[in-house]
């Protein structure tokens, strides 16, 4: 495992490594405090998911509260999501090391926010070629350096640790295929979700789609101003098309889709058709915001952070496109 920094406790408690390791019993002998996370797993043949606990980024966590992912073929190796700064970036150089040689030639960005594209740079240095969506191009070149600094500052790292994205050097327009040796990389962009120019990476043979922030398991999904709701919902049924696959979401467990159908398309469905009508009916947005239940999801992560503003910004964004 490899230190990027003090791990709290209460979130190591609830990492998938520590329960496992409390079903094989060994979990007294971990210390909570060493500051190691629990590495990328192997999920398929040339997949691998570093799955993060939940919560913003900080300090304790060094920025780690998302999945990241690669695939490792015979002859390269692509990384799904560059993480949130070097250090992250660099620990992930180090776990690909282990379990292939192949060089490291794609990094692919699923969104264009910030914990999935703040280790670029990393590695771009290693040869990699960045690859984005082209709706995510305007936000990775214009909001990249204050990302960065932002970033900087909540890691309490140096400036120079923490290095906007840029422009990436392959711009996805439609499904792109890349062949690592021995299995295939469907990249395949599904619009405005979570951030404008999302896209979705399948690897073929594996039977593993990382869907980045399309999916959230056990956590409330965050609505953002970038983001749009109806073509979230659009691009989760194309998810459906990749019948019987493991799915790698933003946040949270691998799983088939079904695990994902309560806590990212039933309350993005439900949040769209409460916003839309209260819009419609010329209901005021305080009011609206206090009256969309969303108790069902009340047992998700970071609920209380994000419920309220996800109702504000829904109805924002309906308000907006009632003027369309
Ligand atoms: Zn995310």
């Amino acid at each position: 495992m490899i230190r990027i920094g003090r791990y709290d406790r209460s979130r190591r408690a609830a990492s998938p490594f520590a329960l496992l390791a409390c079903v094989l019993g060994f979990a007294t002998t971990i210390d909570a405090d060493a500051g190691d996370l629990p590495p990328p797993r192997g999920i398929a043949a040339h997949s691998y998911a570093w799955i993060g606990p939940y919560g913003p980024p900080t300090r304790e966590n060094a920025g780690f509260r998302m999945n990241l992912g690669f695939v490792a073929g015979d002859d390269a190796v692509a990384v799904i999501d560059s993480g949130y700064g070097s250090d992250m970036a660099e620990a992930m150089l180090e776990h690909i090391g282990r379990v292939s040689d192949a060089p490291v030639r794609y990094v692919i960005n699923t969104n264009s926010q910030p914990h999935r594209v703040l280790g670029n740079a990393v590695f771009e240095a290693h040869g990699a070629r960045a690859i984005a969506a082209r709706d995510a191009l305007a936000r990775l070149r214009d909001d990249g350096p204050a990302m960065a600094a932002v970033a900087a500052r909540t890691l309490g790292v140096d400036d120079a640790r923490v290095v906007p994205p840029g422009v990436p050097g392959l711009v996805v327009d439609e499904r792109l295929d890349l062949d690592l040796g021995g299995v295939t990389l469907r990249i395949v962009p599904v619009g405005t979700a979570h951030t404008a120019g999302s896209l979705v990476v399948e690897a073929e043979g594996d039977d593993v789609v990382f869907a980045g922030d399309v999916l959230y398991g056990g956590r409330l999904l965050a609505v953002l101003p970038v983001g749009r709701l109806d073509g979230w919902v659009e691009a989760y049924e194309r998810l459906r098309s990749f019948d019987g696959a493991l799915f790698v979401p933003g946040h949270g467990q691998p799983g088939p889709l079904s695990a994902f159908e309560h806590s990212t398309r039933d309350y993005l469905g439900a949040l769209l058709g409460y916003m839309d009508e209260a819009v419609d009916e010329g209901v005021p947005i305080a009011e609206a915001v206090d009256g969309f239940d969303q108790r069902s999801w009340s047992d998700l992560a970071d609920f209380e952070a994000l419920a309220r503003r996800n109702a504000y910004q829904a109805y924002l964004e309906r308000e907006a496109a009632s003027f369309e």
